[in-house]
């Protein structure tokens, strides 16, 4: 029986990994469960699934969960979240937070020398170095759970690092794929949030909508597959059928096909090695019709060449790049700045930004919090 804590439970990714427990009881027992806001969602699921510790982001939710429920340990705060990666006895931890508040708790998870399914790619763009290098010192394994890093983890499978020739992601291209930058300029907070192909958190179906989201899947399957950004290439395919490839220096292209359904890959990081059988809809060929493809418009969609920009600079760049992305993104679904404001001002503070080569947690963390008070002080906003 594998004992799994899940981080951020409540949300998008939370309650799919839920399902996937909920349907394979027999080999998955969850020990851990950490909320933000939605106490009333977390107390269903501690009836549900009885785990022995819980979080919560504020302490006022955490009293009334205790007045409840008496049988479980009820945390909060970022301590609470970070004791109950570390402390809970579990084998895996599965990191379905959102943004760069991931990364700690999953730094004290490997140390504590628990196996990470990670969806929340924040964490290996600000953190990419400190922690590949934890995993590696503590023998711990990374678990893609994000589609397109388990479709290239499971083409990589049984084959040489050393005769990649390249990856490539595929993009569905989000709400707005061909798009110019003058459309973009009217686009609206509602017409972003509609995602063409997946049922995603807000922050993360608007990375989508700027191609963000692309962009830190570059620097995700930079640090997870350990090869160069100018080896990783995206391509757009609207479909979503293909969840990525990776090219052979011989030619040959694994890809790896499905449905769009994130209890797929999420399965596959609890189960790994194993590819388990279950009941969720499978791909009909007949009914997919044409799989097509587009180069991704990195001018338009500015993002995606700034991540690639950050990656290739190295050092604090990429941290710089996911903390004012997370500050402007959160002012656009506040509708406090228009579409088009993401991706210029991550721009700005780029060209401004003086790099650090040398990062360990309390320097990274330091660069994030300065980053995110600029962006605020440049948008007027605090
Ligand atoms: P959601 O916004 O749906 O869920 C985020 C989770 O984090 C919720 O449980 C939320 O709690 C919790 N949370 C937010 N703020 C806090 C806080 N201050 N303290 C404690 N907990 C907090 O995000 P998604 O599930 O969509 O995405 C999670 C990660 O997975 C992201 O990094 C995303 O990029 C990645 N991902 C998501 C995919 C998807 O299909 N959704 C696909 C691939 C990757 P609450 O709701 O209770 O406030």
């Amino acid at each position: 029986m594998k004992k799994i804590t899940i981080l951020g439970s409540t949300g998008s990714i939370g309650t799919q990994a839920l399902d996937v427990i909920r349907k394979n009881r027999d080999l998955f027992k969850i020990a851990a469960l950490t909320a933000g806001k939605n106490k009333d969602l977390l107390l269903e699921q501690i009836k549900e699934f009885n785990p022995e510790v819980v979080a919560v982001a504020e302490e006022k939710d955490a009293e009334d969960i205790k007045r409840k429920v008496n049988h479980v340990e009820v945390l909060w705060g970022k301590e609470g979240i970070n004791i109950a990666a570390k402390d809970s006895d579990s084998d895996l931890v599965l990191n379905a937070l959102v943004g760069m508040m991931g990364l700690v708790p999953t730094y004290y998870a490997i140390q504590a020398g628990k196996d990470i399914a990670l969806a929340n790619k924040e964490t290996l763009v600000s953190g990419g170095s400190i922690i590949m290098k934890a995993a590696c010192d503590h023998n711990v394994r990374i678990l893609p759970v994000d589609s397109e890093h388990s479709a290239v983890f499971q083409c990589l499978k049984g084959n040489d690092l050393k005769e990649i020739k390249r990856i490539i992601l595929t993009a569905s291209g989000g709400p707005f794929r061909g798009y110019s930058v003058e459309q973009l300029n009217n686009v609206a907070l509602e017409d972003a949030l509609k995602h063409p192909n997946w049922s995603m958190g807000r922050k993360i179906t608007i990375d989508s909508a700027t191609m963000m989201n692309k962009g830190l899947e570059v620097i995700e399957a930079s640090w997870l597959f350990d090869i160069p950004c100018d080896k990783i290439d995206v391509t757009v395919h609207p479909q979503s059928i293909i969840h990525s490839m990776v090219e052979y220096k011989d030619g040959s292209i694994m890809a790896q096909l499905g449905v769009a359904d994130m209890r797929i890959p999420i399965q596959y990081a609890f189960s790994f090695p194993r590819h388990l059988p279950n009941n969720l809809k499978t791909l009909d060929f007949y009914s997919v019709g044409d799989l097509t493809f587009e180069k991704p418009d990195k001018e338009v969609f500015k993002c995606l060449q700034l991540a690639y920009d950050a990656i290739k600079q190295g050092g604090s760049y990429p941290i710089v790049l996911n903390a004012a992305n997370e500050v402007l993104v959160h002012l656009f679904l506040e509708n406090k700045i228009k579409f088009l404001d993401i991706q210029n001002n991550i721009n700005r503070i780029m060209e401004e930004h003086i790099p650090v080569y040398h990062t360990d947690l309390s320097i990274i963390l330091e660069i994030d919090k300065e980053i995110r008070e600029k962006v605020l002080r440049k948008c007027s906003l605090q």
